[in-house]
């Protein structure tokens, strides 16, 4: 099996050689928190799956629903002439859901980016309704990531996602990461690095004229990156920067929508009300390959009035409003509020970022702990005092160190990637950092 994976399976950021090298995991079956690999070990799955298993492997309401809705109808397309019933009662709870952040109404995709590359192209399309064709570029944060799409690769904050695939959208624009562990700002206090961002962003405006920009893109706390976690000044900070400047703020939430970091939205974690919101993983939470752009008043007024074809939308998906997908989506929705998921992941949230504090104090490899709700990284370094980044040989050993003692961690670079089901009970946020333990006492060895 390894080397029919090696020879024909491409996996997403990793070389084929290192696959022969380092064989992937074939994970074979999960249930409530954990997974189960090839070998019959059961691990509490510490990520997630990919940030996206919000309800755990065995809800049964999931389930039901989709397999209710494929005996019905498995698939028929949303496009002009058809709709579904599923994709309507889903519209109708997403816009009561997130109605405290703006939200509307909902553009069904297949996944985050596609709902990136939807609000970029929708956010370029506003402007021409309003007579406005020139604001064509879009602002996004360093250490953002917003898929993989060549509008969302064009925003995307870390150049080694962009280098290969060059030349991407011009006129991008790039603000600072708001990472208080490195920065260019000389300071580590998140307050003083949100207003140098927010200062950056009106030179930016006055240096490109407000009237060539369409959008800022930000996630609210900033995963893939490294688990980066903002001051609370910075996202309303942007807004008024927004307001002010005609420019659409568009939030992906591809992560944050659902509870992941306590709040029902990372918008409403901020206080701040979008124009669109990007969603996909948790929507579905890994049962079926769903995505939602949500959209505002705003924008939905704007293109209702128009009655020209600028007034429509100029793209859909063969999936938008997949019946299969919307009927999980509209159950994963309906657990989360009987669960209360975002209450139990601001709690548990506390708890690991404790204990993640506690290890810290005792494992000088740990550089940095950062997190809100069940989002967290620490940041391994060969040396605290001169952040020298952890080498990948360490944050290996922690892996497997983690792994022997049944826990599932992600690494990212040199950061250890924390974003466990939403499910989770106190002890198994004492489980994950038992393993963490294990796997930072080996690394020392
Ligand atoms: N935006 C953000 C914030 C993400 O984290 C991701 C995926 N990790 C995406 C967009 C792209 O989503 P997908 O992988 O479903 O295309």
């Amino acid at each position: 099996l390894t080397e029919h994976n090696a020879r024909h399976v491409w996996h997403p950021m990793a070389h084929p050689a290192e696959m022969r090298a380092n064989p992937p995991t074939i994970i074979t079956g999960g249930e409530g928190a954990e997974i189960i690999d090839i070998d019959g070990k059961r691990l509490l799955d510490g990520v997630g799956g990919l940030w996206n298993v919000n309800l755990g492997y065995s809800c049964d309401a999931v389930k039901h629903a989709i397999t209710t809705q494929l005996n019905e109808l498995p698939y028929y397309s949303a496009f002009r002439g058809t709709t579904n019933g599923p994709l309507i009662e889903l519209s109708v709870a997403l816009a009561e859901f997130f109605g405290p952040d703006g939200m509307v109404r909902s553009f069904f995709t297949s996944g985050g980016s596609d709902s990136v590359e939807t609000a970029l192209r929708l956010a370029r399309q506003f402007h021409k309704i309003n007579g406005q064709p020139e604001r064509t570029k879009f602002v996004s944060l360093k250490k953002g990531y917003h898929g993989t799409h060549f509008g969302g690769a064009s925003v995307n904050g870390n150049q080694n996602f962009r280098r290969a695939y060059e030349p991407l959208l011009p006129g991008t624009i790039h603000l600072a990461a708001p990472y208080a562990y490195r920065n260019p700002f000389n300071t580590d206090d998140p307050k003083l690095i949100a207003d140098a961002i927010i200062r950056q962003f009106a030179d930016e405006i006055a240096f490109n004229g407000a009237d060539t920009i369409a959008a800022l893109i930000m996630e609210p706390v900033l995963g893939a990156g490294g688990v980066i976690v903002p001051h609370e000044s910075l996202m309303p900070g942007l807004r008024t920067l927004c307001d002010k400047n005609g420019i659409l703020l568009i939030a992906d939430e591809v992560i944050t929508a659902f509870g992941r970091t306590g709040a029902w939205s990372g918008s409403r974690l901020w206080g701040v009300q979008p124009d669109m919101m990007c969603s996909a993983k948790a929507i579905t939470n890994g049962y079926f390959p769903f995505g939602a752009v949500m959209i505002g008043s705003r924008i939905a007024d704007a293109f209702e009035a128009d009655r020209t074809a600028m007034g429509s939308i100029g793209h859909g998906y063969t999936y938008s409003g997949h019946p299969v997908g919307a009927a999980a989506a509209l159950a994963c929705l309906t657990e989360t509020i009987k669960q209360d998921l975002p209450t139990n992941a601001a709690a548990r949230g506390v708890e690991l970022l404790d204990g993640l504090n506690d290890l810290q104090a005792r494992h000088p490899i740990i550089g940095d702990v950062r997190g809100k709700g069940l989002m967290c990284a620490l940041e391994l370094v060969a040396n605290r005092d001169d952040k020298t980044p952890a080498g990948k040989d360490v944050v290996g050993k922690v892996y497997q160190g983690a792994y022997d003692a049944g826990v599932m961690i992600r690494t990212s670079g040199n950061n250890i990637i924390l974003s466990p089901t939403l499910i989770i009970s106190k002890a198994d946020v004492a489980r994950i950092l038992d393993a963490l333990d294990a796997g930072l006492k080996s690394a020392h060895n």
